[in-house]
């Protein structure tokens, strides 16, 4: 009896394309990764590698015609190229909740058409829109960020009263942000959602997440989120997964306010930093969730087995590793990256609790 074995291409080598692959060998697929950089993460851990440009449409088409699915593991892959792709083999997720992740603009419009709740925003493309905002809004504070390519903390400024609001847009250097009312949070969480071929899904619990400077230091699960409010986290996810037919994993970012509301922040349209820990905690980690569904599997049960502590290694974190060599149930991952820089994601470790 022959078995099928698929190729699953990825474009992105980053450590997200990296666990996938390492997913994906687990279930019997082998990775195609596709990446403008040649020592990336997933390179090292993929039998099938093309090192090209997300614009070369002779590697892209020579990349989509040697597998039989492809996903992405970033959301800074220009629509075009998943566009031009899709006409040749499926992409999941599609190019629609690309474009609305891309775009802090289009993402705010789309969430509260679909009812989910964000900060109050409003669109600004020069001085002259954030001082009208602020005038209608009765203040002068707002965290501005720029629409596109935005990341821990990338592309955006907390503007306090009393800030001048030319140097403010000026830092920004861009023609087009998204003003965003302050929020006054208790804490952070997310959920991670897989939907399969099948529409078939399987919501992670939510998880507490603790930042330092923007960039994701801990998650925790569980997470202190009151189980009314955990129910309706993943009311959200189920809705925006439905909404955009997600084949593949996305995750939400979200606010918790001091008087109980939960507010979207952002989505990602793949795996994300606070679902590492699914790995070494739960029976279907959200990377093999993730690949089961792109690749046509049925989606895996997201209970977690216990509770859990996932500390990223961050920069001079790495120095660290000694310690967490000796930690009794503290799993190692590291991500191959030869240069430790600020606020470069070197590895990452789940603490599983007693
Ligand atoms: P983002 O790039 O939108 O994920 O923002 C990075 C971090 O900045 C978030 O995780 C929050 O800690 C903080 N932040 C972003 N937007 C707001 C907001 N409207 N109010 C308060 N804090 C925010």
């Amino acid at each position: 009896m022959k078995v099928e074995s698929k190729v699953l291409g990825i474009l992105g080598g980053g450590q997200l394309g990296r666990m996938s692959a390492m997913a994906a060998a687990r279930l019997g697929i082998t990775t195609h990764i596709y990446c403008p950089e040649e020592a990336c993460p997933a390179s090292l851990v993929t039998p099938y590698f093309t090192c090209a440009e997300y614009t070369d449409k002779e590697a892209l088409t020579k990349f989509a015609n040697s597998v039989d699915v492809i996903s992405y593991e970033f959301e800074n892959i220009p629509v075009e190229t998943i566009e031009f792709l899709t006409s040749i083999k499926p992409v999941y997720p599609d190019s629609k909740l690309l474009e609305v992740s891309q775009n802090r603009l289009k993402e705010k419009d789309f969430l509260n058409s679909i009812g989910v709740l964000t900060a109050p925003w409003a669109p600004a493309r020069s001085v002259e829109d954030i001082a009208t905002t602020f005038g209608k809004w009765g203040l002068n504070e707002a965290i501005i960020k720029t629409t596109r390519f935005g990341y821990d903390g990338k592309g955006q400024i907390f503007h306090r009263d009393g800030d001048d609001i030319s140097s403010s847009w000026a830092s920004l250097n861009t023609d087009e942000a998204v003003i965003e009312g302050v929020i006054d949070f208790d804490y952070e969480v997310s959920i991670i959602i897989a939907r399969d071929l099948q529409g078939q899904m399987a919501v992670y619990p939510p998880v507490m997440n603790e930042h330092k400077n923007h960039i994701l230091d801990k998650t925790h699960y569980p997470s202190p989120l009151p189980e009314s409010l955990a129910i309706e986290a993943a009311e959200m996810a189920r809705k925006i997964a439905d909404a955009v037919d997600l084949v593949g994993v996305l995750a939400l970012e979200l606010f918790v306010t001091k008087d109980g509301k939960l507010l979207a922040n952002e989505i990602a349209p793949r795996t994300h930093n606070s679902g590492h820990w699914t790995i070494d905690a739960c029976a279907v980690s959200q990377f093999e969730n993730h690949v089961r569904c792109v690749t046509g599997l049925p989606v895996g049960a997201p209970e977690p087995i216990i509770a859990a502590e996932m500390h990223n290694l961050i920069g001079d974190d790495i120095q660290k590793l000694d310690d967490y060599l000796k930690t009794p149930r503290a799993h190692i991952h590291l991500y191959g990256k030869t240069e430790a820089r600020e606020g470069r994601k070197m590895g990452h470790v789940t603490i599983l609790k007693k």
